[in-house]
């Protein structure tokens, strides 16, 4: 009988992959996914592996979903959770619209750690309080949308992880997005550039939204956005520690 899992790899050190993925990943007879994030996983022998470029997700998904209905044990990987702006949804969306044989497949989720929370603990414990997660990428949905949600969630006092914070494709989105933060956020709102955490070419650099610069985010970078509550607790050797509060200042 053929299965198929979804993934998570985690944010890159295969220290933080979890042991059920490492599991999954073993027992697969097909790798499916973007050719980096398939890179991650060690070759077994007689393995077929699927890469692809990163922007033919529901074909992916398609052809994962008929290789499990053919009997393969399928594992399609993402990196991160596999259900945080990854191919989790991509997998589902096919189901939906595709064959109704597709829904007596044996389809898991296996979680990972999303950038978000390898980013969090790098830093501190900036999650502490309310916070939510906002791709900037427009590809999927209007950039006035993406604005909207943006300002809505900083006015309401969330910190904000923005993923797909910038790309060759999309160039100015994170300065748009910076530039409709500082009217609605005090200009020493913590602002984190957080590139390829936890992999060898790792890079943080905390900010405030005064003095943060754009050009510094890639397509491996998340950025933080924090709150007027955000603490940073400076430490001697120059570097800091963020975290928010158990309690909001306005608690009784
Ligand atoms: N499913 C993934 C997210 C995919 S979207 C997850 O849960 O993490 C891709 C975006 O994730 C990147 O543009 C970047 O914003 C973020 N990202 C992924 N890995 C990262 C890492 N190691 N460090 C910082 N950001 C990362």
């Amino acid at each position: 009988m053929g299965w198929l899992a979804v993934v998570g790899l985690g944010p890159g050190d295969a220290a933080m992959q979890t042991p059920q993925a490492a599991d999954v990943l073993a027992a697969a007879t097909d790798l499916v996914g973007y050719a980096t994030y398939l890179d991650r996983v060690p070759h077994r022998p007689g393995q077929a592996r699927h890469g692809s470029d990163n922007r033919v997700e529901l074909d992916r998904a398609r052809h994962a979903l008929d290789l499990a209905a053919a009997g393969a044990r399928v594992a399609v990987v993402s990196s991160g959770d596999p259900g945080v702006f990854a191919m989790a949804s991509a997998v589902f969306e096919a189901i939906e619209a595709g064959p109704d044989a597709w829904r007596s497949l044996d389809v898991r989720v296996v979680p990972g750690i999303s950038a978000v929370f390898a980013v969090a603990a790098w830093l501190g414990a900036p999650l502490g309080s309310d916070f939510c997660a906002i791709s900037l990428s427009d590809n999927l949905k209007p950039w006035p949308l993406v604005l909207r949600r943006l300002t809505a969630v900083a006015e309401a006092g969330f910190v904000v992880a923005l993923y797909n914070a910038a790309s060759q494709a999309r160039p100015w989105q994170l300065g748009a997005a910076l530039e409709a933060l500082r009217p609605v956020l005090p200009p020493g709102t913590p602002v984190v550039f957080a590139s390829a955490v936890s992999r060898p070419e790792e890079a943080v650099t905390v900010t405030t939204l005064a003095d943060a610069d754009p050009a510094r985010a890639d397509m491996r970078t998340l950025v933080l956005i924090g709150t007027a509550a955000t603490r940073r607790i400076e430490r001697p050797d120059g570097r800091l520690w963020l975290y928010a509060p158990r309690s909001h200042p306005a608690a009784s």
